[in-house]
Parts: C-alpha cells; structure tokens; sequence
C-alpha cells in the first residue's frame, strides 16, 4: 500500500508497540511531534530491517545512539531527547532514499555520469579486488594531499570476515585494507572517534567509502548541512545488492561445512561465492542465492544497486577480469577523478548495459518488497504514521522491544 494513500486507512496508529515501560503509564501524554529512538528500534532493528548503515548514530546530535560492537548495530548508549533525527535520516524509516538520490543527482550531477572500465596502475592493483581502482584514486588523492585520510572497511584481526571501520592515511593503510569485505563497518557512526584517534588537525577532508546505504546517510546529512558531513569531502559507493549480517554468514559457511576461520578471502561474482583459504585453496564455490538468508532483510528493501548518492560508485559489473566498472556522478567525483590519472587505466564505456540490467533488476526486487510506495518524485521524509499505515499488518511490520534492552528506555528516554 502506498504510504501517501491516506484514504484508504484512515486510522493514525497510535506510538509504540510494546515493550516500553512508559507505554504502561496511560497519564502521560506522548508530547507531540517527537520521535525516538524507541521508535526506529521497533520500526527498523526490532523489526530485523537495520542495514547497518549507522545514519542514525551520525545524525543523533545528543551522541545518545552508540554501536553494540558483537551485534553491529545502533544501541541507546545515553538519554535520547526525542528530537527525530534518527528516524529522519534512516532509509529503512524516515529517509526516502530514492527521492534523496534523485535531489542529489539534479544539483551536484554532471549533465551525465560518466563509466568507465578502470584499474589501478602498479601496486594498488594487486592488492584490491578487481583492479584495485579505489585504492588506487584514494592513494593518489592522500599524496596529492587532496584528502587527509580515507574511512574504508578492513578486516577484523580477531574476527575473520568481520568488517571494521578503519581510517586510512597512507598509501601503506590502503594497501593494508584492500580487497572486499561482505560485512557492513558502521563506518559513518565512528568518523568523530576515528578522527579523534587520529592526527589529522582542526579541519580534515576525508573521502567515505561505503555501501550506497551508507552513503545514502552520509549524503542526508551533508545536504542539510549537519556537522557529521562537515569531514567528508568524496564519497565513493561499493555497488551492493546486499549485505551479509556477520553471524548469520558465520553460520551459513559452518553449515557447509567449512571453518569460516580458514578463510583467507572471499569474493561474490557473477552470482557465485567463492572462499579460498591462504594457500589459494578453494574452499567453498556455491550460487550467491543459497546465502541470502544471512544478509540483510532490509537490504531487500533497497533499489540503489549503484550509490547514485555518491560522487563515485565502483564494482564489477560487466568488464574484464581485473577491471572494475567506475561510474563518475558528481563535479566533486570529476575533479577526484582527474587528480588521479596518472595511477588509473580507464576506459570509458558507452553503453554500461550490464550495469544498467542489474540496477533495474535490484529496482524492482526493492520495488515488489517495499511495502510503501517507491517514488523518486514524492517528499524526502516519511513520517512516523506514514510508515506505520503502510508497515502495519506486513512482515515488515514494528516489533516489541527486546525485553533484554527495556531497561535502557527505563533510563534513558
Ligand atoms: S538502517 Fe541505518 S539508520 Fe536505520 S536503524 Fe539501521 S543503522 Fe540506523
Ligand atoms: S543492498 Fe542496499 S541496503 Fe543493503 S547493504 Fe547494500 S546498499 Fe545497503
């Protein structure tokens, strides 16, 4: 049901759904307008439809949203005020991504993207994945010192395929980070302890390099002018079409029996997952669709395949091995791109046919599983009631609290 069809039912639920131990107390009145972060909770993460972006921790002015660093994601950590920035700029809730991307797209676009077939030239393209193309334009752009340093994902010391956050300002760090993680970081809720960790001065231009989801938030927040923005001068998106939920992904290798422990590196392609362990030993090959069930469910949800938020997209989409399909979307992204010539090979690609094929693919998977109306042309924010009229009575609908985390709200809220 399209959540602006508001004739068809016109009953405004009421907050909350259970588990809150202020929703026994009939005598307080919900002030009105507020939304908290109980609120997205039940709505999003209670509900299993959290795409790890971590737009929520980012935007909360108050710092009340931290990251529960076993189950990667947000979690109250301090008194939440009710302001609804959480809500507002979650793609699962408040955030209509599509019309973000499309806004976006008409005032920071070239008059057309521009793609190419790329790869890095000499180091960087050993070591990332698919011609190594992003570590390569980061590395050209620290040494130009165009960029102070670059968030990417790396993989944990203690946790195989685990992706940690990881800020990068070397050469030597990128090189360190390369290759491909299926796990998401939470990267753009940890910017401010990344830098705080860091000596990079009063005023660091950093690139953010992300899932599309991620950069969705990142995006958000830099259009309405909030400080979380203010370091990241690039952003680059990992074409995606789903992320594994870390656990889920452990469980699923174990289930075929393979020690997810021995896997040096695994890699998705052409619909196919492949993990090798150090000895280039192949130790998995399976279709990529027999591990849905530990990504994301809100993923499902998701039609920006490409990160048509961000300055730059990357992945590997219909070139030749050790090529990486580069979409260059913003005057930003141009400038970025240019400053790193010299260290990339590129082609441009007339017609990225397969690219296209599979973004309208991921389109209408988003499109049949959204149980709100996919519309690029509608109000960037979705209210509370409007989500709830069209998430009521689904799969997808908001969930009670876990009654192990109550006792935050107790507290906090
Ligand atoms: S989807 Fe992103 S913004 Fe929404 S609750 Fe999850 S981490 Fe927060
Ligand atoms: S499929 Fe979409 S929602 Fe899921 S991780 Fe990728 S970009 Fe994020």
């Amino acid at each position: 049901m399209p959540a602006d069809d508001r004739s068809a039912t016109p009953a405004v639920p009421t907050k909350g759904v259970g588990g809150d131990p202020r929703e026994s107390n009939d005598d307080v009145e919900e002030a009105p307008g507020k939304i908290w972060f109980r609120d997205l909770d039940e709505a999003v993460i209670e509900a299993d439809r959290c795409v790890q972006c971590a737009s929520c921790v980012a935007a909360c002015p108050s710092d009340s949203i931290g990251i529960d660093a076993e189950e990667k994601r947000p979690t109250l950590v301090r008194m939440c005020t009710g302001c609804s920035r959480c809500w507002d700029f979650c793609p699962r809730s408040g955030l209509r991504y599509e019309r973000l991307i499309q806004l976006a797209g008409e005032e920071r676009g070239l008059e057309e993207p521009e793609t190419y077939a790329a790869r890095a030239t000499g180091g960087p393209a050993e070591a990332g994945q698919d011609g190594g193309v992003v570590t390569g334009l980061l590395a050209a752009l620290l040494e130009a010192g165009e960029i102070d340093g670059a968030v990417v994902a790396r993989e944990s010391d203690e946790q195989p395929l685990r992706a940690d956050a990881f800020l990068a300002t070397s050469r030597e760090d990128l090189l360190e980070a390369g290759g491909s993680i299926y796990t998401q970081t939470m990267g753009l809720g940890q910017i401010e302890d990344l830098l705080a960790d860091a000596d990079l001065g009063a005023e660091p231009d950093l690139a953010l390099v992300g899932t599309p989801c991620t950069i969705q938030g990142a995006t958000a927040l830099g259009r309405y002018g909030h400080e979380p923005a203010d370091p990241i001068a690039l952003t680059v998106a990992l074409m995606c079409t789903r992320s594994f939920e870390y656990d889920r992904l452990r469980s699923r290798i174990e289930s075929l029996g393979v020690d997810p422990e021995r896997i040096e590196s695994l890699d998705v392609g052409g619909g196919v997952l492949t993990a090798v362990d150090d000895a280039g030993e192949l130790l998995l090959e399976t279709d990529v669709e027999s591990f849905d069930a530990a990504g994301l469910r809100g993923c499902d949800e998701c039609a920006d395949f490409v990160g048509g938020g961000a300055d730059v997209s990357v992945g590997s989409v219909g070139t030749d091995e050790g090529y990486t399909t580069v979409v260059v979307r913003t005057n930003n992204g141009r400038s970025a791109w240019n400053r790193a010539e010299d260290a990339l090979e590129a082609t441009e690609i007339e017609r990225p046919e397969p690219l296209e094929r599979l973004a309208e693919w991921n389109r209408r998977r988003a499109e049949s599983v959204l149980p709100r109306g996919f519309d690029p042309d509608a109000e960037v924010g979705i209210t509370y009631e409007d989500h709830r009229r069209a998430y009521d009575g689904t799969d997808r609908e908001p969930q009670p609290l876990n009654p192990a985390r109550v006792h935050q709200y107790e507290e906090w809220c």
